[in-house]
């Protein structure tokens, strides 16, 4: 009997551009204007939110694709407060509820939560609250594992709707129910049931982060019936961005930088740690800037004053941690710098946002060292890393996710490294592509660092080269750092390569002719691409951290059977005798050789002066 692929019908219709939403005619509407105001102290609406409301007022199921900060909650907070009954919001973090709820109170709005871990005694008491016979609140947020586990909730459910009081169902980060999505939560997927229990409730579907799959995903888990999508781009075209080498004169690079591209204007600095956010703050005062630091250790009031400084345009550059961001809704912000290696690209595409609200040009350049994936990757192991209550898959709360999450973690970082790694492909179309979103590259307009680069490649065919690095990285008895073996494999003669030298004489060098940057490029491929594992060992008392590289057995084993071709592209400055030994094949496109490149990751000498006026924002 032959077998008859399952035919998936999905039902959406695009919804952004469809004139009906944005019609200013509804019943709804002056309520709406009115609210928005009064309530929640916007001027206005922003894209897509008004289009939004409508459309799930009018009893459809909706899927919203909205970048963060986008304003995705007043899409199903704004319709709570005017539609009559309750509005069930499903939320994965119990810190961001809180957040969410403390906002609505805070604009005397009547909502509560119901978590796993909260005390029975208090359970009982909204439960009471929502048999009542007017119920007060207008949202009752829960975690997605009160659905599938309390039967109390779900009767509760019943008994609001027979009651027509259940006015709505809304999904946050609704990209969970889906294990292509890259926070996947099983309790998601038991989402359905609400659908089947009450079909003609709308329901509302919202994620910052879906692929195509990712969006059927949801729609079929959801049950969605006939839903209306809405989506928006992520690219911003007013940023321009750039990766930076990280040299050890980094703040004598960025003070140049800021000197020459947007003195006396208005901009953040992201630091990893608290520490350095404060030594940042200091050396760009020495030279002359008004910066002032901001992180998670400062009292909440030393915290306030340094934001209303900057607001105030007081001080101009504040040097924070990531805990620096939320709700703030300054337009004028010129430059996002990232003196370290962000988490994510996520995260990363967060914190440039808050750059250029106003659509003028701003700059976003990034300090990239591969040493820094080390200290962040040992950050994360420890948990020491300052989050913004934004941040994905992250709770520390949650325990048993401690291990799954550390994972996700691990992986969004070696995700950022291979952005930073790669100085060919344009960085839109990099960050879109992560956010499921096709970009054509033409369109950038040499508002990248790769776009403007404006050198032609080549692809090489490097899996000789990793082969090798691969088998000295199993001589050294996976007890070395990925430092060590770039010396041994160039054929350095430090002491420190002396001592292992009878283990690994037969690679010793055999790099030698490759160019200098060559080899790190293949040998950070490698970690990206999990053949290799970064173990970050040991971190002294003043705080260094050391790693050593492991092989991944199963992936290397392939590799090394020759199962497996590495490709990677070279600008193709890099001396066509050097690369004379293997197998190249010219990329796409022309080979009109540009100018000299020497952009070489782990050895940076030059800051990029040329790049960085170019980026400028005049
Ligand atoms: P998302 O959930 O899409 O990440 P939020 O709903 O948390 O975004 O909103 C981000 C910020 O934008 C909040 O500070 C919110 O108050 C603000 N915001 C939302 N809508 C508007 C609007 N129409 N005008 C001004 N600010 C808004
Ligand atoms: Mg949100
Ligand atoms: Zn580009």
């Amino acid at each position: 009997e032959a077998f008859i692929p399952k035919i998936i019908e999905v039902n959406y219709i695009e919804g952004s551009g469809d004139k009906r939403w944005s019609s200013k005619d509804f019943p709804w509407t002056k309520q709406l204007e009115v609210n928005n105001k009064k309530v929640f102290g916007n001027h206005s609406f922003r894209p897509n939110q008004r289009e939004i409301i409508n459309a799930t007022m009018s009893g459809c199921d909706v899927f919203v694709l909205m970048p963060t900060g986008g304003g995705k909650s007043l899409t199903y907070q704004l319709p709570a407060l005017i539609c009559p009954g309750i509005t069930l919001v499903i939320s994965p973090l119990v810190s961001l509820i809180q957040d969410q709820i403390m906002h609505l109170l805070q604009a005397n709005i009547s909502a509560a939560y119901l978590s796993a871990n909260m005390e029975w005694t208090e359970q009982q008491e909204i439960f009471r609250e929502l048999n009542s016979e007017y119920c007060n609140y207008k949202l009752l947020y829960v975690t997605p594992e009160k659905i599938a586990k309390s039967d109390a909730l779900l009767r509760n459910l019943e008994s609001l709707h027979a009651r027509e009081l259940l006015a709505r169902i809304v999904i946050d980060e609704a990209h969970c129910v889906s294990q292509w999505g890259h926070d996947f939560r099983p309790d998601y997927q038991g989402l359905g049931i609400l659908k089947q229990k009450f079909p003609n409730t709308p329901v509302l579907a919202l994620t910052a982060t879906a692929t195509a799959s990712v969006k059927e995903d949801v729609v079929q888990a959801l049950g969605l019936v006939n839903c209306i999508v809405f989506r928006q781009s992520f690219n911003r075209p007013n940023l321009r961005y750039s990766v930076l080498p990280k040299t050890k004169k980094c703040l004598e690079d960025v003070d140049k930088f800021i000197r020459e591209n947007h003195f006396d204007e208005c901009g953040i600095i992201y630091c990893l740690s608290r520490m350095d956010c404060e030594k940042v703050a200091e050396k760009l005062q020495e030279f002359g800037h008004k910066s002032a630091f901001y992180h998670g250790n400062m009292d909440p009031a030393q915290r306030a004053f340094v934001q209303k400084q900057w607001s105030k345009d007081e001080i101009n550059i504040i040097c924070a941690t990531v805990a620096f961001g939320m709700g703030i809704n300054k337009p004028d912000v010129r430059f996002v710098i990232h003196h370290s290696l962000p988490k994510s690209i996520e995260g990363y595409h967060q914190e440039c946002g808050r750059a250029g609200r106003d659509g003028l040009r701003s700059s976003c350049i990034l300090y990239y060292s591969y040493s820094d994936y080390i200290r962040v990757k040992h950050m994360i192991s420890q948990g020491a890393i300052e989050q913004n209550s934004m941040t994905y898959g992250y709770s520390r709360s949650n325990m048993t996710n401690s291990g799954r999450i550390l994972e996700t973690n691990t992986e969004n970082l070696l995700r950022m490294v291979s952005y930073c790694e790669n100085d060919v492909d344009c960085r839109r179309l990099l960050q879109l592509a992560h956010f499921g979103e096709k970009f054509d590259s033409s369109t950038c307009q040499k508002t990248c660092d790769n776009c403007l680069k404006n050198t032609s490649f080549i692809e090489k065919d490097v899996t000789e080269i990793a082969k090798q690095l691969v088998e000295l990285v199993k001589l050294t008895g996976q007890k070395v750092s990925s430092s060590h073996i770039l010396e041994v494999y160039r054929g350095s003669l430090s002491q420190l390569v002396k001592k292992h030298r009878h283990d690994t004489l037969s690679f010793h060098g055999a790099g030698k002719r490759l160019a200098k940057g060559e080899a790190s490029r293949v040998l950070h491929h490698l970690v990206v691409e999990d053949f290799l594992v970064e173990e970050v060992k040991k971190s002294d008392f003043y705080g260094s951290v050391s790693s050593i590289l492991k092989v991944n057995d199963p992936k290397v084993h392939n590799l090394l059977l020759g199962g497996q071709r590495i490709i990677l592209r070279f600008p193709s400055s890099i001396k066509a005798s050097k690369l004379a030994k293997y197998e190249f094949t010219p990329a796409k496109g022309s080979l009109t050789s540009g100018k000299q490149n020497s952009h070489q990751i782990d050895t940076p000498a030059q800051p990029q002066t040329q790049v960085d006026m170019n980026l400028s924002a005049k």
